[in-house]
């Protein structure tokens, strides 16, 4: 029978200026997926370690998101051989760091590879969307997109599909403080005025063009000034306990920028190189301590590559 073990890595979606278009994967963090072949047709997750989280497929991002690939496949094909999962999760969800879509990435592709890769990479974030849905209501793709890409991503379009892989400086690290309060992604999302004024909306595209051509031309000083969002950020920052000093700390400890993991309630920062990264991390660590809240730190290079096979 047919096994495949992976990584599938955890995201920071947003980056500031890029609200619900750009995203990054992030090396390290994540999850450690086990898909096999069973003898009985059907997809079933049979064992979650790590987080309490729904083994019914219908109820599970992975397993909403795997049932769709195997449906079209069926639909290709005419039937599908019978697979069961088991997640190992490292990110907590509601975490800000792309959990849920950790899983839903994770199962499509594995399940992807396991038949023979019917699908291009722009079908299977189709699939994982649908993991996404279930988790905050809304089918995005910015989470799924890096992490089935890998390096950062931009969603140009949702009707039709449209994601492209941006380049990625060699020597980028993010560092993200999670702390452990719950902000469900709805709230965060019902908080938000749905009208922009145009000098916030020049402002806004200003900074995300500025973001994506440092991006390509490995100009860490365009991608520092480019990180900030006057949109999303204002807003959402007044869930977040401690937000304005935690970003002053990172950046007073040479962060190129920082901001809002996806909807919250993580904090990221971006850094040239490994030393500066955990510099940041460790000024963070002793800086966030006073609110009495726990927390967790990941420093992480930037992940180029997406789901990585851990064995063969
Ligand atoms: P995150 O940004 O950390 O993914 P979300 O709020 O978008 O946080 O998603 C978390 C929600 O998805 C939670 O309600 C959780 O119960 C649900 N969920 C279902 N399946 C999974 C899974 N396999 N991994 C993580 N969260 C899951």
């Amino acid at each position: 029978m047919k096994r495949i073990s992976l990584f599938s890595p955890g995201t920071i979606a947003n980056i500031s200026c890029g609200f619900d278009v750009l995203g990054v994967a992030l090396d390290e963090v994540g999850d450690i997926m086990h898909i096999e072949e069973t003898v009985e047709p059907g997809w079933r997750i049979s064992a979650i370690t790590g987080a309490d989280l729904p083994l019914a497929v219908e109820k599970n991002t992975a397993g909403v998101a795997g049932l769709s690939l195997l449906n079209a496949y069926k639909s290709k094909v005419g039937t599908h051989p019978g697979f069961h999962l088991v997640i190992e999760k490292k990110i907590k969800a509601g975490s800000g760091i792309g959990s849920s879509a950790a899983s839903a990435s994770g199962a499509v592709w594995g399940l992807n590879e396991l038949l023979g890769r019917p699908f291009t990479p722009l079908e299977l974030v189709g699939f994982a969307m649908e993991g996404e849905k279930l988790a905050s209501g809304v089918a995005h793709a910015d989470n799924v997109a890096p992490g089935l890409f890998g390096g950062f991503t931009l969603v140009r379009s949702y009707a039709p599909l449209d994601i492209v892989a941006l380049p990625c400086p060699n020597d980028l690290y993010a560092v993200v403080l999670h702390p452990q309060i719950e902000i469900k992604t709805q709230d965060a999302r019902s908080i938000l005025k749905t009208q922009l004024s145009l000098k916030q909306a020049t402002t806004q595209w200003g900074n995300l063009g500025g973001l994506i051509a440092g991006l390509y031309t490995d100009d860490y000083g365009l991608i520092s000034r480019s990180l900030v969002d006057v949109v999303v950020e204002p807003i959402r920052s007044l869930l977040i306990p401690g937000f304005d000093e935690l970003k002053k700390t990172m950046l007073d400890s040479g962060a190129l920028g920082a901001g809002i993991s996806g909807s919250g309630p993580s904090v990221f920062a971006l850094a040239k190189g490994s030393d500066q990264a955990h510099l940041i991390a460790q000024a963070i660590d002793v800086n966030y301590r006073k609110w009495g809240i726990d927390f967790e730190v990941h420093c992480a290079k930037i992940n180029t590559q997406g789901i990585k096979i851990l064995n063969e």
